[in-house]
């Protein structure tokens, strides 16, 4: 995919990749200030100035625009840092086959976008409630009975890889039943990628 850094610093603020990495930062004035993950520094190492869009990390001596932050935190390259910042945040190519389509670029569904919700879910279903789970609960988490389709006759929960929906897990009277569109070694990989 064509990655152009100069859309990501404009269209992702530092501060959203700072939550996007789940780091703990306080304010001080302008700047954020807390740990740094990466460098298991001291409470105060890694320096966010939203306003110039920078970071600074004391214990690395490193610092840079939230591309640079992501590579640092996730110890990845800038390409990788930056494709895992659009990939999260769901940009699509300013140039690319998606805006050649007549422009719809939200509603073009990106190759890495994964799956789209299942609609007819039923979180008020009784076999929701016989887990012991609330209504509300199961909807706010996206778990529900399903009526129909490949897990009928399921509970079924939402699996989620880099915060995108990859399928789901349906539970039923015969135990775990795993989307067909993960293999077996997508579905360890999955489990392996979402350990701290
Ligand atoms: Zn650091």
């Amino acid at each position: 995919m064509f990655l152009d850094f100069q859309q990501i610093k404009q269209e992702v603020a530092i501060e959203d990749s700072a939550t996007m990495l789940g780091l703990v930062l306080k304010r001080h004035g302008e700047q954020l200030r807390g740990k740094c993950p990466a460098c298991e520094s001291s409470e105060r190492a890694l320096v966010i100035t939203p306003s110039k869009g920078a970071f600074y990390c004391h214990e690395a001596k490193k610092g840079g625009d939230l591309i640079a932050l992501v590579s640092h935190i996730k110890n990845l390259g800038m390409r990788e840092a930056a494709g895992a910042i659009a990939h999260h945040f769901k940009l699509v190519p300013a140039s690319g086959p998606a805006a050649s389509k007549g422009g719809k670029e939200k509603e073009t569904p990106a190759p890495c976008q994964g799956f789209q919700p299942l609609g007819y879910l039923q979180h008020a279903h009784e076999a929701v409630q016989a887990l012991g789970l609330a209504a509300e609960a199961a909807q706010s988490l996206g778990i529900g009975y399903a009526p129909k389709g490949l897990m009928r006759g399921r509970v079924v929960f939402p699996l989620y890889r880099d915060g995108l929906l990859v399928g789901y897990v349906g539970y039923g009277d015969d135990g775990l039943k795993l989307p067909k569109n993960l293999t077996a070694d997508a579905a360890t990989e999955t489990v392996a990628a979402d350990k701290p």
